[in-house]
């Protein structure tokens, strides 16, 4: 009998084994996602629509639910050379720390300046910006990672990049707003004056500290106002998901060297981009009858968009000046508590992913947040790194299916991405340690109110 391979504490590819093709899911879906619509008509919106906005090959990405494999330009594989592949590492010290049965691996992504996920796809849409030639572009960030992530894909490309930050974080977490700066970005903090639609808001809401939707709003209005300026966004669209199939398909490779098959694979959901690039390959799996897996996505209880949520057409942005999508929503008025996993904390949820748990393809489970700091605690004390308090939600999770194999003592393969580091969030670890962190679940009276107001076609 072969003898089992020793696991080594962290599986590396090499730099030739870094992904050349982005994995496509919804080429194997049979029920693809609905296409972003026009607000006014509800009609699916065109190409030539989608890209007053958003860059052109983009769109064709967002568009495309045939190709399963598109290339990764050559100038974009040796971006992802500077901090990919990514290790996926044995949770060797966690799990002898909880005393299960259960093998426990977990895929870190925040090896790079922005500390998590998103550089995967920031580099990308910067490329296809300075390729169409244009001058800058424009975003929103909430906590300040996927604007981070931005700023250095565009001083790499020299593209100007314009962040819309939300004001609550603008003033909470200056050094973030200071890394972007110096990476070249120019950062405002949202709602601003510089907008009509901030203007708009600013004068409904008077003292207003924003919203992600607020912020997206402005962004989208300095877009297609600016010739030469187009907006981008650090998730929920199908194209970004597409590119964090490297996630998946990195870490797919790294456990097929070593014939591990996960039997759960658990991911964190704010707006799906991370859950949807790392089981993008198991899923395609599952949808072509090869294999089977259990998926789990993990959201906050105080931001329950699938758990909770209607899956319907709803505006993504505040202004709704935007297209509509049609995922799990809480509606586009939901503002959530101020929870600590700022990245969390969006209305909606990624179409791909929303079909994928409409179709009955991964579970969907709802985390507090003093459970989600305890798990970080405890992860951080065995595994040495300080994680991010969104890839918190997913280990928590993780320790929880590893606690049920203490009891049945089945020895369950677990996989989860660990999105982040969190050098960023240390007000929320400082609120946790000092015992006044507080666990917010709106009712179901404050979903409805926000329900009554979704769009009706
Ligand atoms: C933005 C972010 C998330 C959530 O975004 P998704 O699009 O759902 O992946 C999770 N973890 C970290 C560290 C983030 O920055």
């Amino acid at each position: 009998m072969a003898e089992e391979k020793k696991i080594p504490y962290k599986i590396y590819l090499n730099e030739e084994e870094i992904p050349k093709q982005w994995y496509n899911v919804r080429a194997d879906m049979k029920n693809k996602p609905a296409p972003l619509a026009d607000p006014a008509t509800g009609n699916p919106l065109p190409a030539e629509a989608l890209n007053v906005v958003f860059c052109e090959e983009l769109v064709k990405q967002e568009l495309d639910n045939d190709t399963a494999y598109i290339d990764i330009p050559e100038e974009i594989q040796d971006f992802y050379k500077m901090y990919r592949p990514s290790p996926v590492v044995r949770a060797y010290c966690l799990e002898k720390a909880l005393g299960t049965p259960a093998k426990i691996y977990y895929k870190f992504e925040g090896n790079n300046t922005s500390g998590s996920h998103k550089l995967n796809s920031a580099i990308v849409q910067a490329y296809y910006a300075k390729k169409q030639g244009l001058k800058g572009v424009t975003t929103e960030t909430g906590a300040g990672q996927w604007g981070t992530a931005l700023s250095m894909a565009c001083a790499y490309f020299n593209l100007d990049c314009k962040v819309y930050m939300v004001k609550v974080s603008y003033e909470q977490k200056p050094f973030r707003r200071e890394v972007m700066r110096t990476y070249g970005a120019s950062v405002v903090p949202s709602p601003s004056m510089d907008t009509e639609v901030g203007r708009k808001i600013n004068a409904e809401h008077p003292g207003t500290t924003g919203s992600l939707g607020c912020a997206i709003s402005e962004a989208v209005e300095v877009a297609v106002t600016n010739p030469g300026y187009r907006y981008v966004l650090g998730s929920v669209l199908n194209q970004v998901l597409l590119h964090q199939s490297v996630i998946g398909l990195e870490a797919k490779a790294a456990l097929d060297k070593y014939g591990v098959k996960p039997d759960i694979v658990i991911g964190c959901a704010g707006g799906g981009s991370n859950l949807g690039g790392l089981i993008s390959p198991f899923v395609g799996e599952m949808l072509r009858g090869e294999n089977d897996y259990r998926i789990i996505a993990v959201e906050p209880a105080s931001c329950p968009s699938l758990t909770r949520g209607k899956f319907a057409y709803d505006f993504c942005d505040t202004g709704m000046i935007c297209p509509i999508a049609k995922m799990y929503t809480l509606g586009s008025n939901f503002i959530p508590s101020a929870n600590h996993a700022g990245g969390l904390r969006y209305h909606g949820m990624s179409p791909v992913v929303s079909q994928l748990y409409h179709d009955g393809l991964i579970e969907a489970t709802s985390v507090e947040q003093t459970a989600v700091f305890e798990a970080a605690t405890k992860f951080a004390r065995t595994e040495g790194i300080l994680p991010a308090p969104e890839s918190s939600h997913a280990i928590k999770v993780a320790i929880d299916e590893a606690m049920k194999c203490k009891e049945t003592g089945e020895e369950k393969t677990i996989l989860f991405g660990l999105t982040g580091t969190g050098y960023f969030d240390l007000v929320a670890y400082e609120k946790f340690n000092n015992g006044v962190m507080t666990d917010y679940i709106p009712t179901d009276e404050e979903l409805q109110a926000s329900f009554d107001k979704l769009p009706k076609f």
